[in-house]
């Protein structure tokens, strides 16, 4: 598997599609135009998240029984409902689909573009309770209905794949015999995507309203952050690549509380 990936990697790394000119410009209103630039449309999100999950969950033992799988069903199928109340209209349509992972080192969750979902075990222990799950699915399900993980490939962040291996996926057909290769390099990319410090602290905002609406107490983003934080090394690739800073992270949080807080009382008020 590794040896055809780098056999085909010449192939596969490709000239860039637009370069990366938001750093470059001071200008709010041109960067929020770069920031929501997407070469792709939003059935390509759905085709290109489906393969990547497929190629992931293939090679994953994943658990559907169980207190944990349970779990994992419970607190994503209220967070779906309650993100689509302001989620864009496409996102009514999305595969929405979860599934537990037994990787009991991998402390990560992700959700890919078009709603395909997988938990980790090894981010349970630090999530400790469905509120804790629910920060941090709800704030994956925000990448997904903010269409985070084409932008970022569209503004050329992805590090590994490449044009010609989204193209094998999208366009041609899963009887080619470059195109399990192709899946396996898109679910790697995808999964392994750094969205940018703007992205993640977008996803943390929609998120901490999401889990409100759902009925899960937004004060425990605060604490599972601060479990992450102590979790220091061993965190996973999406919070790896997340370049705000607990702390920073945490203060935002903080200043969202009062009306994250008045939805979760409002929702939870009711009968
Ligand atoms: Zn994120």
């Amino acid at each position: 598997m590794q040896r055809a990936l780098l056999a085909l990697a010449p192939r596969l790394l490709v000239v860039l599609l637009l370069p990366a000119i938001a750093p470059l410009t001071g200008c709010a209103s041109l960067n929020q135009a770069v920031s929501n630039f997407n070469t792709f449309s939003v059935e390509e999100d759905v085709q290109l998240g489906r393969a990547a999950y497929q190629e992931t969950l293939g090679e994953s033992r994943v658990l559907t029984t169980g207190p944990g799988a349970q779990q994992v069903q419970r607190v994503t199928a209220r967070l779906v409902e309650a993100a689509l109340v302001d989620a864009p209209a496409f996102a009514q349509d999305f595969p929405w689909e979860a599934r537990l992972i037994d990787a009991p080192e991998q402390v990560n969750a992700f959700c890919l573009p078009g709603g395909k979902m997988a938990v980790y075990t090894g981010i349970l222990p630090v999530a400790q309770s469905d509120a804790g799950l629910a920060v941090v699915m709800g704030h994956e399900i925000a990448h997904a209905t903010l269409r985070h993980g084409t932008k970022a490939v569209s503004r050329q962040q992805i590090l590994v794949g490449g044009v010609a291996a989204i193209d094998l996926v999208l366009r041609g057909s899963d009887r080619d015999p470059e195109y399990a290769t192709a899946a396996a390099l898109l679910a790697t990319s995808l999964i392994g995507l750094k969205y940018g410090r703007s992205a993640e602290l977008e996803a943390d905002r929609v998120g901490l309203i999401t889990m409100a609406r759902a009925g899960y107490d937004p004060r425990e983003a605060v604490a599972f952050w601060q479990r992450m934080a102590a979790q220091g090394g061993q965190q996973g690739p999406e919070w790896l690549s997340t370049h705000p800073s607990h702390g920073n992270r945490i203060a935002q949080i903080e200043g969202l509380l009062p009306e994250a807080v008045a939805i979760y009382e409002a929702v939870t008020a009711m009968p």
